[in-house]
């Protein structure tokens, strides 16, 4: 099958190696006969958003994110309606923090947010940075682990009630004192793990696909067979390590 990608501003929000997470996705989808169709989509144009099955914006600095968030609020209402209509969404950091209501940056100015992830962030004072452990539940009700690495001043702050991504094992996370990373909305995932993140965490990645896939056959549920990811799995053990060395555990 066909999996159309939309890659939001990868000329601005391409910081640690983010692009990374395409090239998994490109690569898993290969393995299994699918072919996936990658459209940059720049400042100023206007593919329709609900015509791919998942969208993908990486993380930057501030400066960058400031560049590209008054187009990115220009699309607030096509982005939310293809997330209404089952369209996956995988946001790294900086575009993680642009798709929640607000980013307040470390210059004090406001960057206006798509408003999609009920959340706002606000630039704290220290930076945070290191390796990150987190626990997860999807929806199939199992646990699992992603590791990855976070860099970030922003402290994003989760509406009550609001689904994080995982719970820090180890690190920061969201903000550095919920204990909670990143946020999902339907097939939306946001979350600070940089990394890339999905080559040290294969289950994602086809969580990911499956979502792409279900939403390219119209709803059908779409089962991934597994893949031997001896590589993928020994580059999440080392992560997992380091952040269990860096401490923090919650
Ligand atoms: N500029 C944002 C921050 O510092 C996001 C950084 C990033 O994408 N790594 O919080």
């Amino acid at each position: 099958m066909r999996i159309s990608v939309g890659h939001l501003y990868p000329g601005y929000l391409n910081i640690y190696a983010d692009r990374g997470n395409i090239a998994v996705l490109e690569r898993r989808a290969a393995l299994r006969g699918h072919a996936l169709e990658v459209r940059p989509i720049g400042i100023g144009e206007q593919p329709d958003l609900a015509g791919f099955d998942l969208l993908y914006v990486g993380g930057g600095q501030d400066r960058e994110q400031a560049l590209v968030a008054p187009d990115l609020v220009e699309r607030a209402e096509a982005i939310q309606s293809a997330n209404a209509s089952g369209v996956a969404l995988l946001a790294v950091c900086g575009g993680y923090q642009l798709l929640g209501r607000s980013y307040r940056g470390r210059d004090g100015s406001v960057m206006p947010g798509v408003g999609l992830f009920p959340h706002e962030t606000v630039a704290g004072t220290a930076r945070m940075i290191g390796d990150v452990l987190l626990e997860c539940e999807l929806e199939d009700g199992e646990t699992r682990e992603l590791a990855g690495f976070e860099n970030h001043i922003g402290r994003t702050l989760l509406d009550p009630g609001a689904a994080p991504l995982g719970r820090v094992l180890f690190g920061f996370g969201n903000d550095g004192e919920s204990g909670l990373e990143g946020c999902r909305v339907g097939r939306a995932i946001g979350t600070y793990l940089h990394g890339p993140l999905l080559p040290r965490n294969p289950w994602l990645a086809d969580w990911l696909l499956a979502q792409a896939l279900a939403h390219s056959s119209n709803g059908e549920p779409i089962t991934l067979e597994p893949l031997a990811d001896r590589l993928e799995a020994s580059a999440f053990r080392v992560a997992a390590e380091r952040a269990r060395k860096r401490g923090g555990q919650r």
